[in-house]
């Protein structure tokens, strides 16, 4: 029997509810093999036990007036740095905002709180969520569980090795350009990003305003459309925010629907470029779907080589626009170097942001700039909506698409952290789904030989979260994949 800080939300529950194990002692547990192991993995800039354990207790003092509220009661969710979380420090992992604590819950922790979950610590990140590695947090490197030589993914690296070596039972992450399903992918979990605007970003850090999404890393499929079931709906507080349009209940449904099923697999995801066990692996996924009687289509997005260079200057464009805040007069960090108003600016802006941070506030301005707007930023929008029209010519033929999540499994710490280019390449296969603004999941396919965790991704149509759900339950119960944990 897997130790409780292995299991899964939908197995705890069970637990709880049959009175075999309580809030406190899954909470206890968390933190106690965070304490054992978080010195090697350094997934948390922080966490605060007493908290945690309180809201244990609250939990379980609910169920025993029978006032449980549902399948997350109970259950410790750790939490990306960029997400606010009313007295929890809120860093971004950026020294810019060093000593900052947030002043209220962001829209998604608040809906967990009424779900019940029992909200867990502050997650390593690269610097405001920019990064493919961990390794532009200003504060620590976060080590892959399957191998501590090895980067986790990112930006959302510490929520993946945080759950993949059992330091919490769920965890947040926000993605951007891949930044859930990358990570996950690289250490062995479910993460996934939903449609666009599925669930409110009020209260979370914004990098890329129009590609940012919340969303749960899981050890299970069935986990990820539980904490997705609690978050999701429309949010006054953010006006890009959107009340579901297809099928919900995921986490039932998702047992419902059987298929067969219509993929799409796409031609130009296999190209130069892949590692040869990861194409492998991906072929061998997109076989099993085929013994299941799935029909394969061959698809074509032509457009998706544009989507890196497309997504560097949106991303980037914006980003410049949103940081803008961070002046040295608002929050976190203020320079003692400075002398006058403008100083204020440009040296806390510039002893507070990171090499990557500067690299793409510099690339935003410029994208944007009145000599060069035309040039780079408008044609980067109509590229961005001809690769939407690509995914939408292919869904007028199959349910769902198939990929691998990312072209390499985890490389080294160092390995690319002085190559952006190299680095920005990471997210090759995830980026062009946060252009179309489509759902997107990664799920555990397998192992390399020396043991490093691949992910398949399957990408929906938007809003069409049930069926994408479904698409990867099936491929995890013909797998045991997703139950495998690292030796740590
Ligand atoms: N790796 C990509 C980047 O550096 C995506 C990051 C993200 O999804 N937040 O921008």
């Amino acid at each position: 029997m897997p130790n409780l800080y292995f299991k899964t939300i939908a197995e705890l529950a069970v637990m709880l509810d049959a009175g075999e194990t309580s809030s406190v002692a899954i909470t206890q547990a968390v933190i106690d093999r965070a304490r054992a192991v978080d010195g090697q993995v350094k997934a948390f800039l922080s966490f605060d036990v007493k908290d945690a354990l309180k809201q244990a207790k609250a939990s379980d003092q609910r169920r025993s007036e029978g006032k449980s509220l549902g399948l997350l009661d109970g259950i410790p969710v750790g939490i990306k740095d960029t997400l606010a979380v009313k007295d929890y420090p809120l860093c971004c992992a950026s020294k810019i905002l060093e000593n900052y604590v947030s002043p209220f819950d962001a829209t998604c922790i608040l809906k967990l709180r009424k779900a019940g979950a029992v909200i867990w610590g502050r997650l390593n990140m690269d610097e405001f969520a920019m990064g493919s590695s961990t390794e532009n947090s200003a504060y620590q490197t976060t080590s892959n569980p399957w191998d501590l030589e090895a980067i986790p993914g990112g930006s959302s690296g510490g929520s993946a090795a945080a759950l993949a070596a059992g330091e919490a039972i769920a965890t947040l992450g926000t993605d951007t350009g891949g930044s859930i399903r990358q990570p996950a992918a690289l250490c062995g979990v479910v993460g996934m990003k939903p449609t666009y605007g599925l669930i409110s970003r009020y209260g979370l850090v914004a990098f890329a305003s129009s590609l940012d999404q919340v969303g749960p890393f899981a050890r299970t499929v069935e986990d990820a459309a539980i904490l997705m079931e609690a978050m999701l709906g429309k949010d006054p507080l953010d006006s890009t925010s959107i009340a579901p349009k297809g099928e919900t209940g995921y986490a039932s449904v998702l047992k419902n629907k059987k298929g067969p099923w219509k993929l799409g697999v796409p031609q130009e995801f296999f190209g130069e470029g892949i590692h040869p066990e990861i194409k492998s692996n991906i072929e061998k996924a997109v076989e099993w779907y085929k013994a299941q009687g799935c029909e394969i289509v061959n698809i074509l997005l032509p457009h998706s080589e544009l989507a890196v260079p497309v997504y560097y200057i949106i991303a980037t464009a914006e980003a410049s626009s949103n940081l803008a805040r961070f002046d040295g007069v608002r929050y976190g960090l203020r320079s003692d170097d400075s002398k006058d108003a403008l100083s204020v600016f440009t040296k806390s802006r510039g002893e507070g942001f990171g090499d990557e941070v500067k690299r793409r506030i510099i690339l935003g301005t410029y994208v944007l700039s009145s000599g060069y707007y035309d040039a780079y930023y408008l044609r980067a929008q109509k590229v961005r909506r001809l690769i939407l029209g690509d995914f939408e010519k292919a869904f007028d033929r199959v349910d769902a698409i198939l990929t691998p999540t990312s072209p390499t499994p985890a490389f080294k710490r160092g390995e690319r952290s002085e190559d952006p280019l190299s680095m920005y390449l990471s997210d090759i296969y995830t980026i062009s789904v946060n252009l179309a603004g489509i759902p997107a999941i990664s799920i555990p396919s397998g192992f390399t030989k020396s043991g490093l965790p691949i992910g398949l991704q399957i990408i929906g149509k938007a809003f069409g979260e049930a069926d994408m759900f479904a698409v990867a339950h099936a491929f995890e119960q013909g797998h045991s994949y997703t139950r495998q944990t690292p030796n740590l």
